[in-house]
């Protein structure tokens, strides 16, 4: 029996490409009139979200303060943050907790309260998590809820190839509206290597990083910066193309892809070795092991090019093992696994 083609084009309302947290997030606070389609490459579950570990950060506890938090994040932002931006996450973060957890994600507790851990650069506990795959945990709760919406069509190895504006169509075609803007996107659909016309007066590009530009990194293979690239093309301003997210501790195995150490593990008084077992964070800055991810990150470098070294140790005194292993299971077991 043959199959009919796909209709092409697909008309919806909005059109969202990528299926990370912020792409599952937007569909979701669409209302449900609005006709919705999500793009992604690979298949739904693939892209940085599922890999975040250590948790996402808010102030919860009540001797925590929206100042502090801003603060803390200026001071690991080296001066370089817009605080405009850095006051609206920080003081909206409490409640995007409330809405996951209204979801179903099961944040980890300790005696019917969220439990918070703590990660380098801050100076509160107040990093709330679902163990170490937090990431994982609450893009599974937001998958769920997208395939339960009836308004949302969910549209697996798909990739945006280019967006459609109307400066590059016909004249005839341009509709009444002058200036330039977006009208939809072509995607190639891995299954039957067709180009698909997708239409809608909206469009969302998240479509994550560009971490995969290096060589080692903890970022995955669908962080390649497509979107950015199609936003470019089609005349949107990029800027802070310099951020690139990374972190200074992975598991080190010459046959292991880069894995993360969690953040939160150097929170939990993890330390930093070298392989005689010297610490050394302390000689680098007050904070040690807490210090911000950059100034981690070139101490690590600097000890590791001085001693000619492969990698440096990550340990943790005795008495917390039990703690960590309920904490951080997906780190252990990774760790354990390539020992
Ligand atoms: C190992 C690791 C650990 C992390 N830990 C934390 C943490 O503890 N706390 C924290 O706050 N953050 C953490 N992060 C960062 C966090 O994961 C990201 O900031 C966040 O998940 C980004 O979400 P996103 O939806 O923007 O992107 P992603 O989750 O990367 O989603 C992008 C989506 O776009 C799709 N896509 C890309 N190009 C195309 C294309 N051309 N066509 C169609 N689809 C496309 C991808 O397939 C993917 O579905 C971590 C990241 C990594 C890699």
């Amino acid at each position: 029996m043959s199959t009919l083609p796909t209709p092409t084009p697909l008309n919806f309302d909005v059109l969202i490409v990528g299926s990370g947290l912020a792409g599952l997030s937007a569909a979701l606070l669409f209302p449900q009139q609005y006709r919705v389609a999500i793009l992604t490459k690979r298949a739904v579950r693939e892209g940085s979200s599922g890999w975040a570990q250590g948790g996402i950060a808010a102030v919860w506890d009540k001797d925590d303060s929206f100042a502090a938090h801003v603060d803390d994040t200026l001071v690991a932002g080296a001066g370089l943050c817009d605080l405009k931006a850095t006051q609206f996450v920080v003081e909206q973060a409490p409640q995007a907790i409330a809405w996951l957890q209204k979801l179903g994600v099961p944040f980890s507790e300790e005696d019917g309260q969220l439990h918070l851990t703590r990660e380098g650069g801050h100076s509160a506990r107040r990093i709330v998590h679902v163990t170490d795959a937090t990431g994982a945990a609450v893009q599974r709760t937001l998958i769920e809820q997208v395939r339960q919406s009836p308004n949302i069509t969910l549209f697996e190895h798909h990739t945006l190839v280019d967006l459609i504006t109307t400066a590059k169509l016909p004249a005839a075609q341009r509709g009444a509206e002058g200036s330039n803007h977006c009208v939809g996107l072509y995607a190639l659909d891995d299954e039957t290597d067709e180009v698909l016309t997708f239409q809608a007066p909206h469009t969302i590009l998240a479509t994550g990083g560009a971490g995969k530009v290096y060589l080692y990194t903890t970022n995955p293979d669908t962080a390649t910066g497509d979107g950015i690239a199609a936003a470019w093309r089609a005349g949107c301003s990029v800027q802070n193309m310099e951020f690139i997210q990374f972190h200074p501790t992975c598991l080190y195995h010459p046959h292991a892809k880069s894995f993360l150490i969690s953040e939160a593990v150097r929170g939990e008084g993890g330390r930093l070795l070298l392989p005689d077992g010297t610490r050394f964070m302390p000689q680098h800055d007050a904070r040690a092991e807490l210090a911000p991810r950059d100034v981690v990150a070139r101490a690590i470098d600097f000890e590791m090019k001085k001693a000619a070294l492969t990698a440096c140790t990550s340990t943790s005194r005795t008495s917390r093992w039990r703690l960590f292993k309920s904490t951080f299971p997906i780190s252990m077991r990774a760790a354990w696994s390539w020992a």
